[in-house]
């Protein structure tokens, strides 16, 4: 026991794991959080102590400091003042308190899979369902799965593997951090039949392309790019007539999530349209423009449909009870605040921006925000923001609340387009902060 005989004094004055263990602040601390987090945060600070970054005696009220600091979750709640309305690294859809509030219902025992009358088991998701053809009558039926790649993957899983997906060469296309469509498909055993060219393909070259191997068409909206010049693409009524002769089924990725038109994104397919238009099948994202969880949605033909739900891969995509719940809440529920957002006044956006660069001391720009999450690209969203220092912008993201500007031009601009304004107070004062802080 030399190394202990020999330490300073204020190092045999740190307390011990058990002392620590017993203070109070650790008992209201398991109430949210697992014995070896607890006991983690203890040893990190006990060994600031030895390494005499922190006196032995502050070593309880450190410790009982940062246990009260730590949440069960990292993930950390941002206000997003990028003026990006679906921004994929700030979780893109913010969800309504209608399905904030039907996720917390959900997220104990639920008759997810339960006919409560009858007390036998019953098809998982109905309420999901119904909402969905609530509110897409143009789909006779739906089903949502985890994602929008998921839903891609089940379709052409269940109705090419093994033969054909015949698409248009100027829609192989990459979508974000890991998903080239090509490899998605290639990954479900079905083999890609590219047909026409990056900029033009006909009519003619679907038609002469389909044979006895085709297991489906698939129309990709190219939701994060534009080409423009000599270019032709063939649409979806076009398209759907070939395919019905000749009994293929029309599958079309609307990516975004629209279910109707919104004149505001003129170019954005909605999947109204798109099944109007002759489409079998429609899978979009839950969580771009729809405003909801995390989810891929299939609406069209029922036979179809069905045919996707029995597909053992469907199985492996299934939604949990969680986004169920919250899905189903925001199709029912009012307005999602992506839609909000999207839809948000200038006028408006540019009163609370001079309120707050009059509280904070920085100039009020023309800015346009975005829609975001690949959508709609190029189409801007009118509105303002605050120009700050770009230095503000490190303190704002690390304050209470984290605050997440554009950087943009060598500056920090503060764009309030996705900001609650019932939180425009909050953000104001840690605007302050932050400037305090450079
Ligand atoms: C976003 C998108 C996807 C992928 O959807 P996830 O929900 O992110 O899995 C697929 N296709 C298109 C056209 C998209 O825009």
């Amino acid at each position: 026991m030399d190394h202990v005989a020999s330490q300073p004094d204020s190092r045999r004055a740190i307390p011990r794991t058990d002392v620590l263990l017993a203070l109070e602040v650790v008992a209201e601390a398991r109430m949210r959080l697992a014995e070896h987090v607890i006991v983690g945060v203890i040893r990190a600070v006990q060994a600031r102590a030895r390494a005499g970054a922190l006196a032995p005696d502050r070593v309880a009220e450190e410790v009982a400091a940062e246990l009260a600091a730590r949440p069960a979750s990292a993930q950390t709640p941002v206000l997003n003042a990028t003026g990006v309305v679906v921004h994929t690294n700030l979780g893109r859809a913010p969800l309504s308190d209608a399905a904030v509030a039907a996720l917390q219902r959900a997220a104990g025992y639920v008759d997810v899979e339960m006919d409560l009358a009858a007390g036998v088991r019953s098809k998982r998701g109905v309420g999901a369902r119904a909402a969905l053809l609530a509110a897409c009558p143009a789909a006779e039926d739906a089903l949502a799965v985890n994602n929008g790649a998921a839903a891609l993957v089940l379709a052409t899983t269940a109705l090419a593997a093994g033969r054909e997906v015949i698409i248009s060469r100027g829609e192989l296309i990459e979508i974000g951090a890991g998903f080239r469509l090509p490899d998605l498909i290639a990954s479900t055993g079905a083999r890609l039949r590219e047909v026409g060219t990056t900029n033009r393909t006909h009519l003619a070259d679907y038609a002469d392309a389909i044979g006895p191997d085709t297991g489906c068409l698939l129309k990709v909206h190219p939701s994060n790019f534009r080409v423009e010049g000599f270019t032709s693409g063939v649409d979806v009524r076009d398209l759907s007539v070939v395919a019905a002769e000749r009994g293929v089924p029309l599958v079309v990725d609307l990516g975004s999530g629209l279910l109707s038109p919104d004149p505001l994104l003129p170019d954005e397919p909605d999947a109204a349209t798109t099944l109007a238009a002759g489409a079998d099948l429609v899978t979009a994202s839950g969580d771009k423009l729809l405003g909801g969880p995390q989810a891929g949605l299939l609406l069209g033909r029922a036979d179809l449909v069905s045919r996707l739900g029995r597909h053992p891969l469907a199985r492996a995509v299934r939604m949990d009870k969680l986004a169920l719940a919250a899905l189903e809440a925001t199709l029912s529920g009012p307005a999602a605040p992506v839609v909000e957002y999207l839809h948000a006044d200038p006028a408006r956006l540019r009163e609370r921006a001079e309120v707050l660069a009059a509280a904070v001391g920085g100039e009020v720009i023309e800015h346009d925000g975005r829609v975001g999450g690949g959508g709609a690209p190029g189409v801007p969203l009118h509105g303002f923001a605050v120009r700050l220092p770009e230095a503000v912008a490190r303190p704002l993201r690390l304050g209470t609340p984290s605050v997440v500007p554009r950087l943009h031009e060598g500056a920090a601009l503060l764009d309030l387009r996705c900001v609650p304004e019932s939180a425009d107070e909050v953000l104001t004062a840690a605007v302050r902060a932050a400037l305090r802080e450079i």
